[in-house]
């Protein structure tokens, strides 16, 4: 009932934490990996040097819809892809956790002093 229509494939376009736009989406069918990618496109070989172990470089198919992120198994065809290709986005950002946070512990009002003030 809540579907939102049209929200089949796609990646969203968003700011990072860090400030730089990353697409995000969901890539894959039976499991889906939640990818942040660069919103930079290049060239597919620009893409496949900067890929490391932990950083995937992604497919982009252009659509009516923006664009869509695919896996980057057009490598294993003949040839270069002609589409352009994203690279998983590393966030500068620090996490959130690992914020300094002044635990300012707001300490509980012990029962009975929540009488009348
Ligand atoms: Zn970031």
């Amino acid at each position: 009932m809540t579907r939102p229509p049209g929200s089949r494939g796609g990646a969203r376009r968003v700011r990072c934490r860090c400030g730089r736009t990353v697409l995000r989406q969901l890539v894959g069918n039976r499991a889906a990996l939640d990818v942040t990618a660069d919103a930079d496109l290049m060239p597919a070989a620009a893409a496949a040097a900067l890929r490391e172990p932990n950083r995937l470089d992604w497919c982009v198919r252009r659509g009516r819809d923006g664009v869509e992120l695919l896996w980057a198994d057009c490598r294993r065809r003949a040839g270069e892809c002609d589409r352009p290709h994203v690279i998983d986005h590393q966030c500068t950002a620090p996490p959130p956790a690992a914020r300094p946070r002044r635990t300012t512990r707001t300490t509980p009002v012990p029962e009975g002093q929540l009488a009348l003030g």
